[in-house]
């Protein structure tokens, strides 16, 4: 029988949520999706120096931003908990010692004075200090102390590590789903700790432990792990659980735009993008970094772009549906080399998403803004503008930018249009057309547009001139929507008082 597909997303709250790691997440959650299986979160917080205050709360929120569900985990529940790793504690101490017991793994006394030391003294020669399977024989350990002396300590409560005692010049196979098959000879690994005295087990005991636990068929994770698998594929061996070893995926990192190294924290307020998908404000350095949804990208197209950051199906479509996604997918076409991150590409997306977005979607969040800005109007006008402006929006910010005159008159009119188009005659012009406009009925925009082109060709009036000038009276500048769709929306009244307040500013008598 083939055995139920369970895979987790395994983050530590150490800050804020990297889109690399969303990626992970996305990439597990299609792929237990596609498996009618379990996506679970749990929460890998066992090095509490790194913890940070408020990641654990940013990480959910993200996802349910995104619309990633779990079906176990932190902040949810389930048959495994619970989730979250400093709540396992008292768990990982008898896998600590079975592998003490079983010769899989060894106290080491060391004190951090003394390994600097022989670190000191391997640079001097040149050389690297790595604690493995040719220089433990030379270490205060239990390998090399008696077991009178390593009792002596442990009952004088010295402080410990345990250390993997990674058997010398063996090779170590891993089956990647992604990469096929790794192979590592273990004289180039160090017996990393797993525990410590303070109770604590490290990244790899806790993460294997409960991998096993949890039962996860599948680890689907970032290529900075994959150095570490060779221990993880042998510390299932030393537990003899390898008949349910999980199967591995390493995903190829995220890279800068130019392709040079790893998309990192930084590039992105750098380069103009988001690295995370929401803004961050750092609670020891009060930093802000920027957020996806804070900048206005919509959470599907986020998705979409980032499923075909180092994975494709195939074909020449690019807009995907969740569900597309999911029957898509798969590990295998995920490519080795890593991706570069796209700025325009992504822009593209959400262009793209914002026009398929509902304008009263869109509505809901800009009234949102328009509200905070003192303005109240129904929201059934508020669609109306979304609909006429949402194709000049790369972004859902840009809709003030792109319709603020639905709203309220210019605060100022652009110089070079006045220049170009405001000739002597204009505001005679204009008060002939305010007029006209005053006798157009019903005001709608199709009927506006006949009035005003019959009158300026009957008048023989310069089309390009006249219809500039109204804009800016009405917009302030040279652009923006269809102008008659401005001048019915804003209505009569509004548009003559517009238009009477720009001749008096441009043209004062
Ligand atoms: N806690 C690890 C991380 O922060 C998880 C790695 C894994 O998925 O095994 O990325």
């Amino acid at each position: 029988m083939k055995k139920e597909v369970r895979v987790r997303f395994a983050p530590s709250p150490t800050g804020p949520l990297h889109i690399g790691g969303v990626r992970t997440a996305l990439y597990n959650y299609l792929f237990a999706k596609q498996n009618k299986g379990k996506f679970i979160l749990r929460i890998e917080d066992t090095d509490q120096t790194r913890f940070v205050e408020g990641a654990e709360e940013y990480i959910i929120e993200a996802f349910q931003w995104l619309g990633i569900e779990f079906d176990e985990g932190v902040a949810i529940g389930g048959d495994f908990a619970p989730y979250r790793q400093s709540d396992r504690k008292s768990i990982y101490k008898k896998y600590a010692q079975e592998l003490i017991d079983k010769d899989w793994a060894y106290y080491a006394f060391d004190t951090p004075e003394e390994l600097d030391v022989v670190r000191k003294d391997f640079e001097a020669q040149k050389k690297n200090f790595q604690y493995d399977c040719q220089t433990r024989s030379n270490m205060r350990n239990s390998l090399t102390l008696s077991s009178n002396q390593v009792k002596e300590l442990l009952d004088s409560n010295t402080p410990y590590v345990v250390r993997f005692k990674f058997p010398a010049n063996t090779e170590v196979h891993i089956n990647d789903m992604i990469r096929k098959e790794v192979i590592m000879n273990t004289n180039l690994l160090d017996d990393k700790v797993l525990y410590k005295s303070d109770g604590m087990p490290t990244y790899h005991l806790a993460n294997v432990v409960d991998d096993h636990l949890m039962q996860i068929s599948h680890v689907i994770r970032g290529e900075e792990w994959l150095p570490s698998c060779p221990l993880h594929v042998m510390l299932y061996k030393a537990f003899g659980w390898e008949e349910t070893m999980p199967e591995f995926a390493h995903l190829p990192l995220l890279l800068k735009p130019d392709g040079n190294g790893k998309l990192s924290k930084r590039d992105g307020d750098r380069l103009g993008f988001p690295v995370f998908p929401l803004e961050w404000h750092d609670p020891k350095t009060n930093e802000i970094s920027s957020g996806y949804r804070e900048k206005g990208y919509i959470p599907k197209a986020v998705i979409n772009f980032l499923a075909l950051l180092g994975w494709n199906a195939g074909i020449e479509q690019e807009i995907f549906t969740m569900e597309e996604l999911i029957s898509l997918f798969s590990i295998e076409k995920i490519s080795k080399a890593g991706a570069k991150f796209d700025l325009d590409k992504a822009k593209w997306f959400n262009h793209q998403y914002i026009q398929m977005t509902q304008n009263s979607e869109l509505a809901k969040n800009f009234n949102q803004t328009l509200i905070e800005k003192g303005f109240n109007l129904p929201i059934t006008y508020v669609e109306e503008v979304v609909g006429l402006i949402k194709e000049r929006c790369n972004f859902t910010t840009e809709l003030w930018e792109q319709g603020y005159f639905f709203f309220t008159p210019p605060e100022a009119y652009d110089e070079k249009i006045i220049k170009k188009r405001w000739k002597p005659t204009t505001p005679n012009n204009l008060i002939q057309i305010i007029e006209l406009l005053d006798t157009i009925e019903p005001f709608s925009s199709a009927i506006i547009e006949e009035k005003l082109h019959n009158y300026i060709e009957e008048n023989q009036l310069n089309m390009g001139d006249i219809m500039n000038a109204l804009r800016l009276c009405l917009v302030g500048q040279g652009k923006g929507p269809h102008l008659y769709d401005i001048i019915s929306m804003i209505e009569k009244k509004e548009t003559i008082e517009r238009i009477n307040k720009a001749i008096q500013i441009i043209s004062p008598q």
